[in-house]
């Protein structure tokens, strides 16, 4: 037995590794836990980027959070003297009465962000490796651009130990319950005392509280790497910002730029349903066709070889909202599933806000998008 620490932390990817960097500079006695060694490319935060967007079309509630979110990546990126984020500018592009489009002028509008709308033909002129089709139009946001997912997670893990976290890699949490107003945790290799509990266990989360029935999804992605097959420089981040696609109502694809490795596409949702411990990781030629049906429409020269594909997680809420609320009946158990495919980018913000809401009660966000409040109980 040992402890007692304030928090554990249940899950040090994307999120845990953010709340426990927030909570241990705050001066709490962080203990974190994970089943991996993070990073790692089991969950949801591997594949080497992740687009981050300010025009948010999925609500303009997003537009504070994801502010904040770049002005603490800017500080973990001075405090850990990595690269993690790179500007590219960045497209939503599809009809313009589309959510895609709809959505980002709305929170562009809503708050003053610099934007343009262009049509397809502007937007072919502008970025000739894009072919959108004529009756398309795109919404450009200059803060739009890329991070680097294993570099952040590292580097939350490496300044939250500096700030005295205690973190221990392959120990899952087998079980947790709750002792007075506090709560004990075992693992395999010793049980833990502390005053809160926090489960950022991403696609494995609904396992350690069954009892809540929580309505989540888990979402098998796959993300490839095709070789340009003509002018390699159309591909490059200073002529390819990166990029999403409504191709049909609600059917969306994305693209980075070129960064060395090839061109990365990837469905986003559409994928089949999974279970994080027998994920499929294997990528079969239909699916590779599938995708390269999609880059010649819309990204003819991006159709050379395929370069390599991963295979990650999304767990999705139904309305693909996140979700951040505290135990139903464990006032010192939070939980946090900020995913559905859109989370990293928010990982840095939703890292303070957690450990906000665990030492003071609140957040000064408006969380109510977040709230578990949405079924499954
Ligand atoms: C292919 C793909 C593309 C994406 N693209 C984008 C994008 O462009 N922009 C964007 O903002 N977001 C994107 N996302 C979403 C984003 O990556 C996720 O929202 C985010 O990574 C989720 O972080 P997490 O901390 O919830 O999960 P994870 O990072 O997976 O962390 C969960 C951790 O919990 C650990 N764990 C599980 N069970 C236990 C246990 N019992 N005990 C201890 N530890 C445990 C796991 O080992 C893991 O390390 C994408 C996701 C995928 C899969």
């Amino acid at each position: 037995m040992s402890g007692p620490y304030d928090v554990v932390v249940v899950g040090l990817g994307a999120m845990g590794s953010a709340a426990a960097f927030h909570l241990a500079r705050q001066g709490r006695k962080v203990l974190g836990l994970d089943r991996f060694t993070p990073p790692h490319s089991f969950g949801s935060s591997h594949g080497q980027t992740r687009i981050i967007r300010e025009a948010y079309f999925e609500h303009p509630l997003y537009v504070p959070l994801v502010q904040r979110a770049y002005q603490l990546w800017a500080e973990l990126e001075h405090a850990s003297g990595r690269d993690l984020l790179r500007i590219t500018g960045g497209l939503m592009i599809g009809r313009p009465d589309g959510v895609l489009v709809g959505g980002a002028r709305r929170s562009a509008e809503q708050h003053r962000l610099r934007h343009e709308l262009l049509t397809a033909a502007e937007l072919r002129t502008r970025f000739p490796a894009l072919r959108p089709a004529d009756d398309m139009v795109a919404v450009w946001e200059p803060r739009g651009g890329i991070l680097f997912p294993e570099a952040g997670v590292s580097a939350h893990l490496a300044l939250a130990q500096a700030h005295g976290a205690t973190l221990r890699y392959d120990e899952p949490l087998a079980s947790w319950r709750s002792e007075g107003d506090g709560v004990r945790v075992v693992t395999d290799k010793g049980e833990y005392r502390a005053g809160q509990l926090l489960l950022t266990a991403g696609a494995w989360i609904r396992t350690l509280v069954p009892e809540l029935n929580l309505p989540f999804t888990v979402e098998r992605q796959v993300v490839y790497w095709f070789a340009p097959r003509a002018d390699p420089a159309l591909f490059a981040p200073a002529r390819c910002p990166v990029h999403l696609w409504e191709t049909a109502p609600r059917t969306f694809f994305y693209g980075v730029p070129d960064l060395g490795d090839g061109v990365k596409v990837a469905g986003h949702h559409a994928g089949e349903a999974a279970d994080p411990d027998q994920l499929r990781r294997t990528v079969s030629g239909a699916e590779v066709a599938a995708m390269r049906e999609l880059v010649r429409r819309f990204l003819p020269d991006a159709d050379g070889a395929l370069r390599s594909a991963a295979v990650c997680m999304y767990t999705n809420t139904p309305d693909e909202h996140f979700w951040i609320d505290w135990h139903p009946q464990q006032a010192q158990v939070l939980i946090a599933s900020a995913c559905s495919g859109h989370g990293f980018k928010f990982s840095s913000v939703i890292g303070e806000v957690l450990a906000d809401l665990l030492i003071g009660g609140q957040s000064r966000f408006d969380l109510s998008l977040f709230r578990g409040r949405r079924g499954g109980r």
